[in-house]
């Protein structure tokens, strides 16, 4: 379907739902309440990127929001375009910052979502179906996986989890946590951290850098091994069984002596802190290691340039104001903000997989700088693995005409596999 097309063309399709009496109302009564929060201001359409691409209301916050609401008051029968609309939706959250009328447009979402898979009006591929359920079997997973990382370890990866990166092939990071907190014996702050299905499975490096950035700056780390996926992979698909996953890692960490369950995901983070709440505080590592201090590293060259972008579940999902400077100014390297760094990369978590022309057009939007950016070389830098496979398909796709590297903050302050 025409994006640009799409404005006003909802009343011309056929209003029959394509499961007719399946499903008379999409949203709950609990629902409903929610919906009639919004007080249509507005102020949400600016920061929508999928409202930015198309200029279509119904494409906006404020438009998905009037759809729902009418279609849960029976003003407005199941539509297709109702369908499409939610569907195209990112999930970014930056609506939610933007929104005077703390509309809690993330829940309401998330809800429908759900509704609209249960009922057969979304139905996620196949590939996202069989992804959602692996990531619940983290060692088979794990092991499934062995070959992506290995060929991740080579350079020899193409495709969209082919960003640098040299991920141990068999140690993992729980253990690897075990052996430096032998050798290192640090006696800081004692932390659990969140390792994750995709993170442990395929960029492994990116934890095992954390590990070692922590312990450098004399953290005690512990990564319980009983711990499991997040369960944002479910959510954002709107499949069954997020719930079970957190119950799991309400188990694992739930009774933890520490002072924080860290993650280093800013997606994974915010899932966790839902599941956790009340009973462990889950941080960002970068937000963490800002109030801890941390040992700056030092850099021969000062050619290179990082921009640093936001990932949009760490702003507008944990509410955290940024990547604290400190942390930054720690890597040693020449940085910046990217420009508009608060606004989504379009990857969305499974967005990119689900729609990906939009994603790209989104991606091709923010990533146009970097054409003409300063630093040699220059160095994209996040903290959210997805946004990073999203920022690494600019080169893939050919977005973005030079090279450039894309990386966790956390690899930037990296001791190294020698720690
Ligand atoms: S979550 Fe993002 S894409 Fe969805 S309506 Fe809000 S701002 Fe737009
Ligand atoms: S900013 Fe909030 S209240 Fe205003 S239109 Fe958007 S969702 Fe509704």
């Amino acid at each position: 379907m025409d994006l640009n097309t799409a404005e006003g063309s909802r009343t011309a399709v056929n209003t029959t739902s394509s499961k007719p009496g399946q499903h008379e109302k999409s949203a709950s009564p609990a629902d409903s309440d929610l919906l009639t929060s919004c007080v249509h201001c507005g102020f949400c359409l600016e920061v929508c990127p999928t409202y930015k691409l198309t200029g279509d209301e119904n494409n906006s916050p404020r438009g998905r929001l009037r759809l729902w609401r009418e279609e849960a008051e029976g003003r407005l029968e199941q539509d297709p375009w109702t369908d499409f609309y939610t569907s195209e939706c990112v999930g970014c959250l930056a609506c939610e910052s933007a929104c005077p009328a703390n509309v809690p447009y993330g829940k309401i979402f998330e809800n429908i979502r759900h509704q609209h898979v249960a009922s057969g009006r979304y139905s996620p591929s196949l590939m996202l179906r069989m992804a959602a359920k692996a990531a619940t079997y983290p060692l088979l997973m794990n092991l499934a996986m062995l070959p992506v990382r290995m060929l991740r370890r080579r350079g020899w990866l193409r495709g969209t989890m082919s960003v640098p990166g040299r991920p141990a092939s068999i140690q993992s990071t729980a253990s690897l946590a075990r052996q430096l907190m032998q050798r290192h014996r640090p006696s800081g702050p004692r932390v659990a951290l969140l390792t994750g299905c995709l993170m442990e499975s395929v960029f492994r490096e990116i934890n095992a850098a954390t590990v070692r950035v922590l312990i450098e700056n004399n953290v005690q780390v512990i990564v319980p091994d009983d711990q499991t996926c997040c369960g944002a992979f479910q959510e954002h698909c709107g499949l069954e069984g997020a719930e079970q996953l957190q119950e799991a890692n309400r188990k694992a960490f739930g009774k933890l002596q520490v002072d924080a369950v860290l993650s280093n995901s800013s997606g994974c983070g915010y899932a966790l802190g839902r599941a956790l709440s009340g009973s462990q505080t889950v941080r960002d590592v970068l937000t963490f290691l800002g109030e801890h201090g941390i040992i700056p590293r030092k850099r021969d060259s000062n050619k290179a340039q990082v921009y640093v972008d936001l990932p949009c579940h760490l702003v507008h999902g944990q509410k955290a104001a940024g990547i604290p400077t400190n942390v930054l100014d720690a890597t040693g390297y020449r940085w910046q903000l990217a420009p508009a760094a608060r606004d989504c990369c379009g990857s969305g978590g499974t967005y990119q997989m689900e729609k990906p022309e939009n994603a790209r057009e989104i991606l091709a939007r923010k990533s146009a700088f970097l054409n003409d950016a300063e630093g040699d070389p220059v160095i994209l830098a996040t903290s959210n693995h997805v946004c990073m496979m999203q920022w690494h398909s600019a080169l893939t796709h050919s977005l973005v005409r030079r090279p450039f590297q894309v990386k966790h903050v956390i690899q930037l302050l990296d001791p190294g596999e020698d720690f």
